[in-house]
């Protein structure tokens, strides 16, 4: 019997494995049983080069556990190992510069693994010993090696009459929660689900005579060719949507799929899903998997992937990746850049063939793969000048056209008098409704732009293209929108509108967190008497805070809106006159004071300009304030008049009612004082 010490440099490498791969400690199943795959590959690489010419047997991986022994076995039937191959891989670990390292790392299990090679190392993390039982494809004797967490290890011969290899892995008390049937069995579909071996954990069971009982049937838990594996031409429809279903069965059929499939200058293989997008964004991300030569590495392909196509769901395999390094080195990969390209590329691709060989169903599909698409552009430069050959726009009769397309379709109605294209929008059909209805009637379009990220799409839009904005039907009055050589209408006198106004915003109702304006416009006889409007820029940013950080202090500003008093319409006409009438004789006496007033503070402004300021009295000062004072008085008098007039009046409630409820802010008791009074009405 040989005995001797594990060639590493740093005193003891266990209790290091232990301390710093604790959080990972699951992985040494996927390490321990990869190796039995690799050496099962290994010898079908020989026997087909006909350096192996026994007999091969049945060649698989099998994982077994004894809880009353406490153990963990892994067997293969692959190549084995001699003494001389046990000396040299197992023993001699290559371990330099390893405390510089350990410190670098310590939070990154895989790093340090890889670094190192440890794979097979990675059992102590659960085992106080473990046992290597084999016998080479080449006539030698087995060996039976053997080592209990300290350097030292015993190596001695063995009687294994069958080729390959037996590692008995003896787990620790604190580790015990691995000798679960249950427990094996998932870690295993995790990492193992795809290996190319077949990889047997016990047997497959039946239900009989009331309990669960095992058949002769190996259970294998893997399947040797995933579809990512197999030639896209021998692949139909169905295998990807099956192949789907086992990766999700929780979800909805995927709505389309790309094959990927290089092998230079990088080998990349995979399938990507585009899922159907229900709701919340950050839920769906993360369900990518990267395999490595059909080993399970992870789900969080950060940096790999795209962020934009963190989304998509499905399987890449790369041999290529570094997978055993930190999350920080592999940003600055050369090769991981390429693939991530890569990635972008193939799917644009995809995404552009089915525009152009299948529009309508492209189209039909729009709703649902848009919100990659708008996310790729906003995130990823270069990925807006690829989108946007098959980036489409919807309108609100849900006609779709690329931006070209539309551009072509507005440019005659819908530029501005300063040659501004102005795309109006909608983001809600039902609710806007009338907006959008008095836009047709215009002949203008209305773009429907309800997707979660059509806020910041728009102001990228804005950006990118010359001479255009965005603005949502209800942001202004249609004459504002769009702008054209300045339409000639009567507009009333300052002060006359100014009452009326006075009137209305004394009756909006006192919500938390909204304020109203309210403005008298001449809008034409046939537009409503009265509408509301939101400024596009205030709305705009805060959608905008609601999904970008740092914006908050938009977020926190109230709900601004403005109620339009179409002075050209009838109803109003007569609101105003009737209103002027009823108020007349008391506003007159108010009026001319606050006239006198003005013009007095107008003279003692002028007095106190023409001073220095160490000339000016106190007196001076005092007699301006006085002035100041004495019109905010008789201002409040005549505010009051018109709010009295305004509350005992029918029709200014109707109007204002009327107007919120169109935009579906009526709510609660203004409701059903609505109710109330149009029921009175009606009477
Ligand atoms: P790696 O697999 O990265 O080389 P490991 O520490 O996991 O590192 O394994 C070291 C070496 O030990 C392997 O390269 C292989 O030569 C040998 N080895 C490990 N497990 C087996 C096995 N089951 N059968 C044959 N050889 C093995």
């Amino acid at each position: 019997m040989q005995t001797g010490n594990i060639g590493v440099t740093t005193e003891n490498i266990f209790p290091v494995i232990k301390k710093f791969l604790y959080s990972d400690h699951e992985i040494f199943l996927r390490e321990i049983v990869s190796n039995a795959v690799d050496a099962t590959q290994k010898l079908k690489t020989l026997a087909g080069k006909g350096d192996f010419k026994g007999e091969m047997g049945e060649l698989k991986v099998s994982v077994s556990f004894d809880k009353e022994a406490g153990t963990i076995t892994v067997s293969d039937r692959g190549i084995g190992m001699t003494a001389d191959e046990i000396e040299r891989y197992i023993n001699q670990i290559a371990f330099s510069g390893a405390n510089d390292f350990l410190d670098k790392y310590k939070e990154d299990a895989n790093a340090i693994i890889g670094h190192f090679g440890l794979g097979f190392y990675s059992s102590f993390m659960v085992s106080n010993k473990v046992e290597i039982i084999t016998k080479s494809y080449k006539d030698e004797p087995a060996q039976h090696w053997t080592c209990d967490g300290s350097p030292s290890y015993s190596l001695e011969a063995a009687d294994k009459a069958d080729r390959g290899t037996d590692i008995i892995m003896h787990i620790d008390d604190d580790c015990k929660d691995f000798l679960d049937k249950n427990k094996l069995e998932d870690l295993l579909n995790k990492y193992c689900k795809f290996l190319p071996v077949p990889v047997v954990f016990g047997k497959k069971q039946e239900w009989k005579d009331g309990k669960y009982e095992d058949t002769d049937e190996d259970n294998v838990i893997n399947s040797i060719e995933p579809l990512w594996t197999k030639k896209p031409a021998d692949l139909k429809d169905e295998d990807y949507k099956e192949f789907y279903r086992k990766l999700y069965p929780m979800h909805d059929e995927p709505l389309f799929w790309i094959h990927l499939n290089v092998d230079y200058p990088f080998n990349l293989t995979g399938i990507l899903y585009f899922p159907k997008i229900k709701n919340n964004l950050d839920v769906q991300r993360n369900k990518i998997q990267l395999y490595c030569n059909q080993v399970f590495v992870t789900d969080n392909v950060e940096n790999i992937v795209p962020d934009f196509l963190m989304l998509l769901h499905g399987v890449i395999d790369s041999p290529d990746i570094p997978l055993n390094v930190s999350r920080s080195y592999l940003q600055s990969d050369q090769n991981v850049k390429k693939i991530s390209q890569y990635i972008t590329k193939k799917v644009s691709d995809r995404l552009n063939r089915i525009f152009k060989t299948d529009r309508p169903d492209f189209e039909q599909k729009w709703d649902d793969i848009k919100i990659f698409i708008h996310y790729g552009m906003l995130s990823q430069e270069d990925y807006y000048d690829k989108a946007k050959n098959y980036f489409l726009l919807k309108d609100c009769d849900d006609k779709h056209f690329t931006l070209e397309e539309y551009q072509t379709l507005i440019k005659d109605q819908q530029t501005n008098k300063d040659g501004q294209l102005v795309y109006l929008y909608a983001t809600d059909k039902e609710s806007q409704y009338t907006y959008i209805q008095s836009a047709k009637d215009m002949s203008y379009s209305v773009l429907l732009l309800d997707g979660q990220l059509d806020t910041p799409l728009v102001s990228m839009l804005e950006r990118k293209l010359e001479k255009s904005t965005f603005t949502r039907v209800d942001a202004d009055t249609l004459d504002r929108l769009i702008q054209k050589e300045d339409t000639k209408r009567e507009v009333l006198e300052a002060e006359r509108g100014d009452n009326l106004s006075a009137i209305f915003r004394s009756q909006m109702p006192k919500t938390d967190k909204t304020e109203y304006h309210v403005e008298a416009q001449a809008l034409g006889e046939n537009a409503l008497p009265i509408m509301i409007t939101q400024s596009e820029y205030m709305r705009r940013m805060k959608e905008m805070s609601r999904i970008q950080q740092g914006m908050s202090f938009y977020g926190e500003m109230p709900d601004m809106y403005t109620l339009v008093l179409n002075t050209d319409a009838p109803l109003i006409k007569a609101v105003l006159e009737d209103s002027e009438k009823a108020t007349e004789g008391d506003l007159k006496p108010i009026v001319s004071e606050i006239k006198g007033l003005t013009a007095r503070q107008a003279v003692l402004r002028q007095e106190q300009d023409k001073k220095k300021p160490e000339e000016i009295t106190d007196a001076d000062k005092e007699d301006l304030k006085k002035c100041g004072e004495d019109i905010k008085v008789q201002q409040d008098k005549k505010n009051e008049i018109l709010s009295a007039y305004g509350k005992g009046n029918d029709r200014v409630h109707q109007l204002i009612d009327l107007a919120l409820l169109q935009n579906g802010m009526l709510k609660g008791e203004a409701l059903t004082n609505f109710i109330k009074r149009s029921v009175s009405l009606i009477k």
